[in-house]
């Protein structure tokens, strides 16, 4: 039987449309950088399982792995690197993603620098698969930005050293494990917490972290306040606890409520379920203070860097947020960090087994390097 374990075991590389014995993704493009490299781009993918260093709990659900897809795109030799990521609240998996790819025919460009019309044509394969169609992007730009020989955040003129410091989360647990995991979240500057249970959690989860220590915080509730009169007297009793913003407090679509709560609110709101792709903006205006982008809802980096665009002549505030993630589609994300107000990108540090380097965080800053494309190398492991 074709369980779904013998599946992510088997590993098996996969090409558009075939499947191929349990063949090295790498030792495959190495054959084809020897042989000089083919002049047409080749995707190829495989799943992967990122383990979790510690269960996870937001509002709604816990997990221990987060699926993912790896994918390349093979051009001329070089190799670009891209992910997608699956949360189970965005209705992927890596079946549907991999369903996806084995539609992808990249073949048909002859050259990889059209990224507006391949991934305009990747976009129209099917609706959703936001987080399939990042992977393709991922993949793209890294390939592309290694062809040209300059790193993403250099090729659109963002300055490496205005990345800001990111957050590192929290999430809803007990009261000994979220005082531990503060202690542990010593080397962050700022703290992301997870909220959206009952009063009494979410007061106990503040109070716990406020018994270890001062440094500010940045609250999600996930969507998990029901009421705007209770998130408001919510907000206010944060606001006297050096909380810095509330993260999607009602569900996505009470945009009506959401508008009078940020009126009323003490603290700046951001959207992040109600804000998925760049069509979501001007609905938000007015709606939120700021918007939450992640490549994995936004299609990837090229609707992400519009996203910016956007937001910012609307004079919304930008913050970079993402999944459990490897450092590959973390340090794609990072590109973007020189202009965003706020960052929330440690889906990496959750995980047990990334299988890539990139990005880091240094003093609880996000630090990008010189590398081309998005600044990785795969780890063999
Ligand atoms: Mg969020």
């Amino acid at each position: 039987m074709f369980t779904r374990r013998s599946f992510i075991k088997s590993s098996a590389l996969i090409t558009a449309g075939s499947l191929i014995n349990p063949v090295s993704m790498f030792a495959q493009n190495d054959k084809i950088a020897r042989l000089g490299g083919s002049k047409r781009m080749q995707l190829t993918f495989r799943p992967f399982d990122a383990q979790l260093i510690h269960p996870f709990t937001v509002s709604g659900y816990t997990r221990t792995t987060t699926p993912i897809v790896l994918t390349e795109i093979a051009y001329d030799g070089i190799t670009g690197y891209g992910e997608a990521a699956m949360p189970p609240y965005l209705g992927e998996s890596q079946a549907s993603v991999i369903a996806f790819l084995q539609k992808v025919n990249l073949q048909q460009f002859k050259n990889p620098f059209e990224l507006d019309d391949i991934l305009a044509y990747v976009d129209q394969i099917a609706i959703n698969n936001t987080a399939a169609k990042a992977s393709v992007d991922i993949a793209l730009h890294d390939l592309v930005g290694k062809l040209i020989g300059q790193p993403w955040h250099a090729i659109w003129g963002y300055t490496a050293a205005k990345a800001p410091v990111t957050t590192f989360t929290i999430g809803i647990d007990t009261e000994d494990v979220i005082r531990q995991k503060t202690k542990e979240a010593a080397p962050y500057k700022i703290l992301k917490v997870k909220l959206g249970e009952s009063e009494i959690a979410d007061k106990m989860i503040i109070t716990t972290v406020r018994s270890v220590t001062d440094k500010p915080i940045r609250v999600d509730a996930n969507q998990g306040w029901k009421d705007k009169h209770y998130a408001l007297k919510m907000i206010e009793w944060l606001s006297d606890r050096n909380v810095e913003f509330v993260e999607q407090p009602l569900p996505k679509y009470d945009l009506d409520d959401m508008a009078w709560l940020t009126e009323q609110s003490p603290l700046p709101t951001i959207a992040d379920e109600s804000c998925q792709r760049l069509e979501d903006i001007p609905r938000l205006k007015g709606v939120f203070d700021g918007i939450n982008i992640k490549l994995m809802k936004c299609t990837g980096m090229r609707e992400a860097n519009k996203m910016i665009s956007m937001g910012e002549t609307f004079g919304m505030k930008l913050m970079i947020g993402c999944m459990t993630e490897t450092s590959c589609a973390i340090s794609a994300a990072a590109q973007l960090a020189p202009k965003m107000d706020y960052a929330d990108l440690d889906g990496n540090l959750l995980i047990a087994n990334d299988c890539f380097s990139g990005m880091k965080i240094i003093d609880g800053k996000i630090t990008l390097n010189d590398r081309s494309g998005i600044g990785v190398k795969p780890l063999n492991i």
